[in-house]
Formats: structure tokens, C-alpha cells, sequence
């Protein structure tokens, strides 16, 4: 394989990725002019995004831009420098606003600076947005989840207009919503709430209404993506979108995304629409995204394996028969490659999208599960080399046993967890399944990685073709180990506990092993460090299915008690000291905490005429050109 840097330019907490397609060459042309009318719909989404985001950010934008393209004084300057750094956190946020934190950036260059470059390159200083860059009170956090303030009004995010309260917005929907619907369409998922002559009107997100020309833009190209279709079904599915685009209306939407969950067939897929609620601290208003992929057929073969089997894997695990199921279906999640990433999964994207949102459509007609196999390689290319291993891993050997298998055996963890752990094991009759309240969630992902944990390291693996070797999977048992008694604690603020769900989970499984591990795995500390030793997998392994065997027991009875008791002894609370010292050797390996990716630029290839008849793929544009190209070819400013 040919060098690809996966690996691009860092700033501030940032770290920027390049991933790479590699299933573009093989389709045929008629695929790749749907993936190129597709990307021009993704990419026309953006600045839908970011005025979603905050009202100010697109104006913001355009003033420093220009500001970054044609001032002419002295670029070398640490005040220019910095004002750099702002305007590429801005663009991987999608707005002024820190895109996990949701915190107003903290400008690093000096007003009087940017006051001189706006007179410099002829713009008129507009005092709103001075403030909103450089006063801290105004605007200060996108989306403001304090509980006791009033969540509409100190959350600077654009999806509720002026003097619209918290309460006058809740009490707006509580009125539209029916509780005997049973195919409740998702109010407000798609407008902006505003005051009107005392009046509150939705402000609906469609052609001819607001974001009508950006919406026109993405019908114009979805009406020639429909052209190329793969199939009948995905042609109707872009029709109901186009249509959904055109009308605003929610029942279209949810056809739409029914037929998206039955178009399964093909090569070419894509999400394109107002999706995620995460930016609204209501939950209710959906911020845009979209991105075009296409199916890993080999990846997907894995998972699709583990699903044909998913009864023989229940029927050997050592689980207390009374509590496994006598029928046993595994999902089959789609592996595919990401060929342009848009709206709110860009730059930062997810590996894993399971849509749509829609509580009764998910129920009766299923959904999609998809893992996004092109990012995972790039996180995991660029994790190489950057001195993780090497300051965590106890020894050489292992670090070469986890250079050489990680990769794999990781992504068939995750496989197993999602195909076949959650779905496995049943409930004792008359067991509720919220029996074991705020420890269900951590349960539920322990009992899904135990059985994930147990299988990798079975012969059937190799058999199945699943796993090269029997030593792959001590791979995943160092790393998943390692992680849950140690390095997973650089994410933890000093003085806090473990609160979420998965990283329990992680501390519970890994604690309780060393608990019980009798000399088969162990601390030591070495140069005043500490690490972990593994001595004896086999064992390791026997201990993990007495704990899935007792996990499913305590799920399948309802055991709140023992629940408690697992999570909070072992699932909790932090050493001190290891903290500490998990802290600071990591911060001296200084890596960038969030990750992002630049698209590749796929190009047009057009006969004489004009006529498009091709396209190609290509890399290596940098992230400041890739952010100038579309803040001036995907914008209506
Ligand atoms: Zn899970």
C-alpha cells in the first residue's frame, strides 16, 4: 500500500485527520456521479449548521476571513499567529462556540488588533459582533444545561427567537403533543420558535421559508443523485426527501426515513437532513447533518457472520441456562467508508450512526447501524507513534503483541458488544427491565462487553475466520485492562469520580478482575511508574465468564442490590494517587484531546459538453484552503 498521511496539522486542543477511500476506484462511474451529486448536498448544509449554532457565527465568519485572506500587514506576528489559531477553532466548531464544551473561545490575539486588520482590509468594525468575540458575558455557552436557569434564554444556539422563554417553549409543545398517537411525528424537530406580535409562530426549515435558498441548493442536487440511483427504492427515498425539503412536513419525514431504513441494498448510502437535538437544550430542535458513504462489503461479512451464529454463541456461553434466550437473533451492523463528511459531522465526526431517532419507527420497521470503518483506521494510524504505547504498556513484547493485533481485535470487540452482547440473555418473568435503575446503564454495557470479552478469546473465533490466531486476543485483553484500571483516567478531572456509563463499566469489569485475578494479572511498579502485568490469559478468561455469568444473572433477576454493590465497589471511585499519576504522564505526552477530519475533494470529471460523466478522488487539500473553498463556494452570504 502507498503512503497516505493520515495525519495532518494540530492547533490548540486539536489534532486534524485525513481518512482515506479506499472502495472509490473500484465503482463503476454512474456510483461515483451519485457520490459526487450526494457530496454537493452534504456540503450544502453547512452554513445551516453553523447559523443553527449561534445567530452571529456566519457574520463572524465572513469578517475574519477576510480578515485572513487579504490583510497585508505583517503576518508573522504572534498576534496574527493567534488570530489563526481562533478563526481554525472556529471553523472546527462550526461557530464561536468550543464544539464538545460548548464554551465562547477565549480569543488569544488583542481587540485593538483586530480593529486595525478590519480597517486594513477595508471592513467597518460592527460593534455585535466585537462583543460577541470578545466579551465574555455575552453569549458565553451554546447550549446551557444548569439546571434552576432558564435553559432557552442563556444558551446562545439559534433555535429559539428573541424573548421565547423556557417555559413558554415547553408549554408550546407539551399542547401539540398526543400521548395516544402511536406514530408521533417529532414536533419542532425542524423550526425555529419565535415571538411575533406577542404570538409564537414556528419559523419551519424548508424551500421558501428560512434556509429556503441553502435548502434549494441541496434539492438541486438530490434531484440529480435520484438521477443515478442505485435502485428504485433509493430513488423513492430521495424523492421523499426532496419532498420533505419542499414542504416541511413531519409525516413526510417520517415516510422518508422508513423508506431510508428499508433501501438496503447497494453500494452508495448517504444521511442528509436535520438529524441529531443534541444543540438544543430543549432536545427538541435538530441541528443539519449529512455525509455519503460507501459499504465495506468485507467488514460487513464479520459482523454479518457473528448474526448467522448468534444462537450457537448464546447457546455456549457460560450462562445460567434459565437466563438465555431459546431464540437468539444478532443485528447486522453495516461497516462502510465515509466519502464526504457534512453539517454537524464535520470535521468532528462519530464512528457510529444507528439512526433514525424516531422511537416508533426504530420499533416497527428497524433501523440502520452503521460503523464508519475509514474513520476508525485513521484514529488508529494516527495513534501510532505518538508515545501512548510506550509510556502505558509494561514491556516491549507487549507492545508489539498490541501494534500487531490492536486494531483488529478491537473493532471485533466492539462487533461482538453491538451484534450479539446486547442482544443476548433474557429477563426471569415478571422482571422489570428498569429493575435496576441508575445502575441499568452500566450494567447493560458490562454484560455486553463481558460477552464480547469472553467470545474474542474462543477457538470458535479462529474457526469462524474472525480472528487470525489463538494470541490475537490477548491484544484486547492487555488494552481493554490497561484502559480500565489506568489510562482511561486522563479523561477524569483530578478530585472527580467515574460517572458515565461505559467508562463503569470498563473500571468495574478490570477492577474486579484484579480483585479476583490471584496472581493471573497485577500492578507492579517500575521507575516510580505503575503498569499492568498479565500472567496467565487463560485464567483471565475464566474469570471474565464467571463475571458475565454472574452480570446476566443480576440483569436477568433484577438484582438491584448486587448492581449496586458491583458498581460501586469496583465500578467508581478512583485511587487518588494513580490518578495523579495517569494525569501527569499523559500531559507530558502532549496529544491533542479531540480529533477531526479534512474531506477529500471529490472532482467533477465533464465531457465537452459540459456533461459530467465521471469523478475522482483526491487528497492532501489543506484544512485553512478546504475551509476558504467552502465558506466561498457553499455560502449564500
Ligand atoms: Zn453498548
Amino acid at each position: 500500500m502507498e503512503a497516505f498521511n493520515y495525519v495532518d496539522e494540530r492547533f490548540a486542543d486539536i489534532r486534524m485527520l485525513r481518512f482515506r477511500v479506499s472502495a472509490f476506484n473500484g465503482l463503476t462511474p454512474r456510483q461515483r456521479r451519485l457520490i459526487y451529486y450526494l457530496g454537493e448536498a452534504t456540503l450544502w448544509g453547512r452554513d445551516i449548521l453553523w447559523d443553527q449554532n449561534c445567530r452571529l457565527n456566519l457574520r463572524i465568519r465572513k469578517m475574519l476571513e477576510t480578515v485572513y485572506t487579504e490583510y497585508k500587514g505583517d503576518r508573522t506576528t504572534e498576534e496574527f499567529r493567534q488570530f489563526a489559531v481562533y478563526l481554525k477553532r472556529m471553523w472546527f466548531s462550526n461557530g464561536i462556540h468550543h464544539h464538545y464544551g460548548c464554551e465562547k473561545f477565549k480569543p488569544t490575539f488583542t481587540e485593538p488588533f483586530l480593529r486595525e486588520a478590519l480597517r486594513e482590509t477595508g471592513q467597518t468594525v460592527d460593534e455585535e459582533l466585537m462583543r460577541a468575540i470578545f466579551d465574555p458575558t455575552v453569549m458565553s455557552k451554546r447550549v446551557n444545561q444548569a439546571q434552576g436557569e432558564d435553559l432557552v434564554q442563556t444558551s446562545a444556539c439559534n433555535y429559539y427567537g428573541p424573548g421565547v422563554t423556557q417555559r413558554m417553549a415547553e408549554d408550546f409543545y407539551a399542547k401539540q403533543t398526543d400521548p395516544h398517537d402511536p406514530c408521533p411525528v417529532m414536533h419542532g424537530m425542524n423550526s425555529r420558535l419565535e415571538l411575533q406580535e406577542g404570538e409564537l409562530r414556528e419559523h419551519t426549515w424548508r424551500s421558501g421559508s428560512m434556509y429556503g435558498p441553502l435548502i434549494d441548493r441541496i434539492i438541486h442536487w438530490l434531484r440529480l443523485a435520484e438521477e443515478e440511483a442505485e435502485s428504485d427504492e433509493q430513488k423513492t427515498v430521495v424523492r421523499s426527501l426532496i419532498e420533505f425539503y419542499q414542504t416541511g412536513d413531519l409525516r413526510t419525514f417520517d415516510r422518508y426515513t422508513i423508506e431510508w431504513v428499508r433501501c438496503t441494498r447497494g453500494d452508495v448510502d448517504f444521511v442528509n437532513g436535520f438529524t441529531e437535538v443534541y444543540g438544543d437544550p430543549l432536545g427538541l430542535k435538530a441541528s443539519w447533518e449529512g455525509y455519503v458513504n460507501i459499504v465495506d462489503h468485507e467488514a460487513t461479512r464479520r459482523t454479518e457472520t457473528l448474526s448467522r451464529n448468534a444462537q450457537w454463541f448464546e447457546d455456549n456461553s457460560p450462562v445460567d441456562p434459565r437466563f438465555k434466550k431459546a431464540e437468539c437473533h444478532g443485528v447486522t451492523a453495516k461497516v462502510v467508508e465515509a466519502v464526504v463528511l457534512g453539517g454537524d459531522l464535520y470535521p468532528s465526526s462519530t464512528i457510529g450512526i444507528n439512526l433514525p431517532n424516531s422511537n416508533w419507527v426504530r420499533q416497527r420497521h428497524g433501523s440502520k447501524s452503521v460503523t464508519i470503518g475509514n474513520l476508525t483506521h485513521a484514529y488508529s494510524e494516527a495513534a501510532k507513534g505518538n508515545g501512548f504505547r510506550q509510556e502505558f504498556v509494561i514491556d516491549e513484547e507487549t507492545i508489539q503483541l498490541l501494534d500487531h493485533y490492536d486494531d483488529q481485535m478491537d473493532d471485533l470487540h466492539t462487533d461482538l458488544h453491538e451484534c450479539l452482547g446486547h442482544g443476548s440473555g433474557q429477563l426471569l418473568p415478571g422482571v422489570s427491565p428498569d429493575a435496576l435503575k441508575a445502575y441499568g446503564n452500566t450494567i447493560e454495557e458490562t454484560r455486553a462487553d463481558l460477552f464480547g470479552l469472553y467470545y474474542i478469546a474462543d477457538p470458535k473465533m479462529v474457526e469462524l475466520g474472525l480472528v487470525p490466531d489463538s494470541e490475537a486476543y490477548k491484544s484486547q485483553y492487555y488494552s481493554f485492562m490497561m484502559n480500565g484500571l489506568l489510562t482511561q483516567l486522563v479523561r477524569i478531572e483530578p478530585g472527580k469520580q467515574i460517572e458515565e456509563a461505559h467508562m463503569r463499566n470498563r473500571a468495574l469489569v478490570a477492577h474486579w478482575c484484579l480483585h479476583n485475578a490471584g496472581g493471573a494479572m497485577e500492578l507492579v511498579r517500575r521507575d516510580g511508574k505503575t503498569f499492568l502485568r498479565i500472567n496467565d490469559y487463560e485464567a483471565l478468561r475464566r474469570l471474565l465468564g464467571t463475571l458475565l455469568a454472574e452480570v446476566q444473572r443480576i440483569k436477568s433477576e433484577g438484582d438491584l442490590l448486587s448492581a449496586e454493590n458491583l458498581v460501586e465497589t469496583y465500578g467508581v471511585r478512583i485511587d487518588p494517587a494513580i490518578h495523579q499519576e495517569m494525569l501527569d504522564r499523559y500531559a507530558q505526552l502532549d496529544l491533542a484531546p479531540y480529533k477531526g477530519f479534512i474531506n477529500p475533494e471529490i472532482v467533477p470529471v465533464r465531457d465537452s459538453e459540459g456533461k459530467l460523466v465521471d469523478a475522482t478522488i483526491r487528497y492532501g487539500e489543506p484544512f485553512d484552503k478546504q475551509m476558504l473553498r467552502y465558506g466561498r463556494d457553499y455560502s449564500l452570504l
